[in-house]
């Protein structure tokens, strides 16, 4: 018998699972704060369950958190930052990392293998999608650092869907994670401390505008004209990223949330000073902050990070413009922090 796999499931979807097979309704919630609230990777660690409902869920179910192997584990000089290679059962992998910023830990998701988006900058479209992450394995990347937390007393209090993968063309897996960390006898994450980043699908944005959680919104521009987005990002051609703007503004009215620009800048091809000045002209009077991200050279692609003082040129030409303008606290770079390039360097047995 092929067994199913339990964590990933909502509270609902384990009554609905396991009362069938004899257990007592309140034996699910249990299974839920085991899984959820104690970062538990065992049946046998669940100790308020009977030997026999051990035995069922032993017979019956996987947990994905227990079959992970990690391929690569990195920590940055600091210690701050800490990126991890895992992989699933079935030979994929994806990259996560865990940062512990003054308020806490916030760990930094993939939502799919691959991504299929190919965005000339990023790694993580190097060899295009492989496949969609199910909830349970979007989950199982804040467990696998929750449980070495939980030890010292300490907690994942922030997500970031800003790894590998485009979370709007995985959106309900996506979504269905959040909502079970939202959870109040789960990792109780508040929505305001989870970030979705996308490219600029439009369908997905309107689909969480109509949710109206207070998620965060990023989107990733990193260009503000046809001509240079376009080459730097196919998805512009699509939707094309005015439109995306005035749907993130939606966004922004309904859902009561600012919404924030990432804005990489690629050394002699978006950070011109006229470059930041369109860039000020398409964001003046909005609500909204843009987040710059000097890029991390991508070998394979040759993009080059631009020098520090083309960053601080960058930054006082928004400034000058009352743009609200932060630039991206650097964590990790030694170890390779951007997404998809442990993953790529992997593959094509670098290092
Ligand atoms: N597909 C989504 C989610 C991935 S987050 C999106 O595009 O938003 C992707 C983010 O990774 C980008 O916004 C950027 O912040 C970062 N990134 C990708 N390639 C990078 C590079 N070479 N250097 C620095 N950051 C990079």
């Amino acid at each position: 018998m092929i067994k199913q796999e339990l964590f990933g499931m909502t509270l609902q979807e384990m009554q609905d699972t396991l009362l069938p097979l004899g257990m007592k309704k309140f034996r699910a919630e249990q299974v839920f704060r085991w899984l959820y609230e104690k970062a538990a990777n065992s049946f046998e660690e669940m100790t308020n369950l009977s030997k026999n409902d051990i035995n069922i869920l032993q017979e019956n179910f996987t947990l994905i958190t227990n079959e992970i192997e990690v391929l690569r584990d990195l920590k940055s000089n600091d210690g701050l930052t800490h990126k991890v290679l895992l992989g699933f059962p079935d030979g994929t992998s994806v990259e996560t990392v865990c940062m512990h910023h003054d308020y806490g830990y916030s760990v930094c998701l993939s939502s799919q293998v691959g991504c299929s988006m190919g965005c000339t900058f990023c790694a993580s479209g190097l060899h295009g999608l492989e496949r969609n992450l199910t909830c349970g394995e979007i989950l199982a990347q804040v467990y696998y650092f929750q449980r070495f937390l939980a030890m010292q007393e300490a907690r994942v209090s922030r997500v970031v869907l800003m790894g590998s993968g485009e979370p709007m063309l995985n959106l309900d897996n996506v979504l269905k994670a959040l909502d079970i960390l939202h959870e109040e006898h789960g990792q109780c994450i508040g929505y305001r401390n989870m970030t979705i980043s996308t490219c600029g699908v439009i369908p997905g944005i309107r689909k969480m505008t109509e949710m109206g959680r207070t998620i965060n919104l990023a989107i990733s521009l990193h260009a503000a004209s046809d001509e240079l987005r376009t080459s730097l990002m196919p998805i512009n051609k699509t939707y094309n990223y005015l439109e995306v703007i005035k749907a993130a503004d939606e966004y922004a009215t309904e859902n009561g949330r600012q919404v924030m620009y990432e804005y990489i800048l690629l050394a002699g091809i978006n950070d011109s000073i006229e470059d930041a000045k369109i860039l000020a002209n398409t964001m003046k009077h909005k609500n909204v902050v843009i987040n710059l991200i000097p890029a991390n050279p991508v070998p394979e692609k040759g993009f080059m990070r631009p020098s520090g003082n083309a960053v601080d040129r960058f930054f006082k030409a928004l400034k000058e413009q009352k743009i609200n303008v932060t630039v991206r606290k650097e964590m990790g770079k030694e170890i390779d922090a951007a997404c998809g390039q442990l993953r790529a360097s992997t593959l094509v047995g670098g290092e």
